[in-house]
């Protein structure tokens, strides 16, 4: 009787989800797979040898990818954190300045529908102005990482307006900038350049 052997790999899926494909250019269903080598007997896998590594498949258009690309937010995470971030950082800024100020909140409204949360509004805002603000500040972390340089910027600048919607910054408030820029990931330097920036082109208008 002829014998038939061989070698072969099987992959087995340890765990599914949704990451960001780059090759699809989208947020799509993965596999998280891990290969063994088995002695086969008659194609049957009859002895488990060596693993063979872990991998990541996109269950869309079959791309392979090594495991650390599910350390990349998917863009459903990176829409969600603009808005959480934004959110984190005007009531961090409103509670070092006056709270109660029309103005500001107005200004801190109009920032949290712009970055995407269209129904947003004074009762929501004060829910979130009555969170602690070690609650908050995660959602600052997790937006900074995502952001650019330049939107790192452009993100504080558009919360140092919200304070100097009533006036110009007292010191409170520029203490907060620093913190918020620090949650964000930028340096000290940084952030006294965006608020130098930011203070100057109010005075033009
Ligand atoms: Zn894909």
């Amino acid at each position: 009787m002829l014998i038939i052997f061989g070698l072969r790999v099987f992959y087995r899926t340890i765990a599914q989800g949704t990451f960001h494909c780059r090759r699809c250019g989208g947020d799509r269903q993965y596999r998280h797979r891990a290969g063994r080598r088995w002695f086969t007997l008659f194609f049957i896998p009859a002895i488990p040898l060596n693993s063979v590594g872990e991998h990541v498949q996109c269950a869309t258009c079959r791309t392979r990818y090594v495991v650390d690309v599910l350390q990349l937010p998917t863009t459903a995470q990176m829409q969600a954190a603009l808005p959480a971030g934004m959110r984190a950082a005007v009531s961090a800024m409103l509670r070092s300045g006056d709270p109660s100020s029309p103005v500001s909140r107005q200004r801190a409204i109009e920032a949290v529908i712009a970055s995407g949360v269209p129904n947003y509004d004074d009762v929501m805002l004060h829910a979130d102005l009555v969170q602690s603000s070690d609650a908050i500040r995660p959602a600052l972390g997790q937006v900074g990482a995502q952001l650019t340089i330049q939107a790192r910027e452009w993100y504080l600048a558009e919360v140092i307006r919200i304070a100097m919607a009533d006036g110009p910054l007292t010191e409170t408030e520029r203490q907060a900038a620093q913190a918020i820029g620090a949650d964000l990931g930028m340096t000290q330097a940084q952030v006294v350049g965006v608020v130098a920036m930011t203070e100057q082109s109010a005075g033009r208008d």
